[in-house]
């Protein structure tokens, strides 16, 4: 047996030909319909097909959510926390598996798959951490003997929906605070990655199992935008964080705003590095390289836009191209291999559009640019001398295109910067102290991320993750990001014997 067939087998996804099933355990029986196949993007290969949901599952598993909530949101939050804390050891045990698993069905390399599992684990101790600290603040009464105060409830079942790109951690960031919270989870994976959802839900299930829960975290896989939108509109989550692209999210957010709803958005970014003619080439081009070329360019912080001063842009143009050179593309889980596949045809047919539009538009294509002949989705990492108004360069394309554009003065870059729709991530390299305060004052960068001498991607669960303009304005993760997942309640407290009205108002005489 292979090392992935092992992990797979290990992590409890039996299958691994056309036509297996998953569909094993309480989130969902059976169904009669198709099965939804997950696909190898390195090979074409159908992994294995998992039973996606139906209308009923939905309702069933959305009836439990709301079952486990009520039982617990009176659980002490520390508590809470030792179920997070149990997840986050099966998921130790299960890391490399589970970043194999990762590396086969999205295609990232496996250092980066075990990488997305590290930082489940790391959210977990961190909300395992936060569940001491559900802090609420004390305010001073302008009424004698009156006390006023804030404290933090649970929310209710929550709606996580997530990306094909992060196919494990985005769910931990949202799962883990959600549940110290005291709120419930219904995750909608994409369905481009369901194996990945399964394995997660499989290690749940153990440690709800053993703990003597259920419905705390449960799963709802459908591929139907129809089913996935009658999550979005139903009232009874209160929350629905949805991680994704603008168009998607823009309708999620209209459904969800026309019931009154919260939403949590992480949508598309347009990032750029910016470097200045005192920049240290060196750590620049190591920056640019991982945060151009990483994940094939299909992290929503990739550096897809390119800032230098014009006197150093030679250089680093010409470094770049001969590193661009030396990454080895192929199977993800070859150790040697940098750049692993785009996640399917369509995201190939997306690269191949948008360096056509370069062409048209006249832009040099400095190297890269081709689509490889070969079994999978495997593209050439590519830079392009490009012009910052095209409209290719103001849009995210999921792949690894680098767009290059050359600057005179910091002004003018930190315009070039801002010049876009979106607004998630933001690096500058310089070693002048000035022009560093420069990017990071308020008329800096306008993203949710602004880095100073490193790249625009591989951001720490610690600070607080999300970007302004279209891409949606939600933090998730660490700083005060548990505040999504719960409601604030205001309380005033009237120890006294008299009812004083704020701002000094008398109504009335004070006795009945
Ligand atoms: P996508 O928008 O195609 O899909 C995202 C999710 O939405 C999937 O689970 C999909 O099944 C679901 N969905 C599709 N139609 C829906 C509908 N009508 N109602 C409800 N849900 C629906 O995005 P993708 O291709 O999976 O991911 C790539 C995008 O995600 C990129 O734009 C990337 O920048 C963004 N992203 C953002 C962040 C962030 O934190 N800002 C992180 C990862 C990815």
């Amino acid at each position: 047996m292979s090392t992935v067939q092992a992990a797979l087998r290990d992590l409890g996804i039996q299958a691994v030909n056309a036509g297996g099933s998953t569909g094993a355990g309480w989130w969902s029986a059976p169904a009669a319909g198709p099965l939804l196949q997950s696909f190898n993007p390195a090979t074409g290969d159908v992994i294995a097909g998992v039973h996606p949901c139906s209308p009923d599952d939905y309702l069933q598993i959305a009836q439990q959510s709301e079952e486990a909530f009520s039982a617990w949101r009176a659980v002490p939050a520390p508590k809470r926390g030792e179920l997070v804390r149990l997840i986050g050891q099966a998921l130790r045990e299960k890391k490399d598996q589970l970043g194999t698993l990762v590396s086969l069905e999205v295609g990232k390399i496996k250092a980066e798959g075990d990488g997305e599992v590290q930082e489940m684990i790391d959210m977990a101790d961190f909300a395992v951490g936060q569940s001491r600290m559900l802090y609420g603040a004390t305010m001073q009464s302008e009424r004698p003997a009156h006390r006023m105060s804030e404290q933090w409830h649970p929310l209710g079942p929550v709606g996580v929906i997530t990306a094909f790109n992060f196919p494990v951690a985005v769910w931990a960031w949202n799962a883990f605070l959600a549940a110290v919270a005291g709120d419930t989870v219904i995750w909608k994976p994409s369905p481009k990655a369901p194996l990945c959802a399964v394995a997660v839900q499989q290690i749940c299930n153990r440690v709800m199992e053993q703990q003597g829960w259920q419905g705390i975290f449960s799963l709802f896989i459908t591929d139907q935008p129809a089913l996935a939108e009658s999550m979005v509109r139903d009232r009874r989550l209160p929350l629905i964080s949805f991680t994704g692209s603008v168009a998607v999210g823009r309708q999620v957010a209209a459904a969800v705003a026309q019931r009154l709803g919260r939403t949590l958005l992480e949508l598309s970014g347009n990032n750029a590095v910016i470097v200045d003619d005192t920049a240290d080439l060196d750590l620049a081009l190591r920056a640019i390289l991982f945060g151009a070329v990483g994940t094939a360019g299909q992290r929503c912080t990739t550096t897809r836009r390119l800032l230098v001063h014009e006197s150093v842009a030679d250089e680093l143009l010409r470094r770049l191209v001969k590193a661009y050179g030396q990454i080895r593309i192929g199977n993800p889980l070859d150790p040697d291999v940098l750049l692993g596949p785009l996640i399917d045809h369509a995201a190939v047919e997306a690269y191949r559009a948008a360096l056509d539009e370069v062409r048209k538009e006249g832009g040099e294509i400095l190297c890269g640019g081709q689509v490889l002949n070969r079994p999978g989705h495997f593209v050439e990492p590519t830079i392009v001398r490009a012009q910052h108004h095209w409209p290719v360069v103001q849009r995210e394309t999921f792949a690894p295109i680098l767009y290059v554009m050359t600057f005179r003065t910091l002004d003018e870059a930190i315009a070039l910067q801002n010049g876009v729709p979106q607004g998630l991530s933001s690096a500058m390299f310089t070693n002048n102290l000035r022009h560093g305060e420069r990017f990071l004052s308020a008329a800096g960068s306008d993203c949710g991320i602004a880095n100073l001498n490193i790249g625009t991607s591989g951001a720490e669960i610690g600070g607080a993750f999300g970007g302004e303009k279209e891409t949606g304005g939600g933090r998730e993760a660490g700083s005060d990001a548990w505040k999504a997942y719960m409601r604030r309640q205001t309380t005033t407290v009237n120890w006294g014997t008299e009812l004083p009205l704020a701002q000094g108002i008398r109504f009335g005489s004070s006795t009945p």
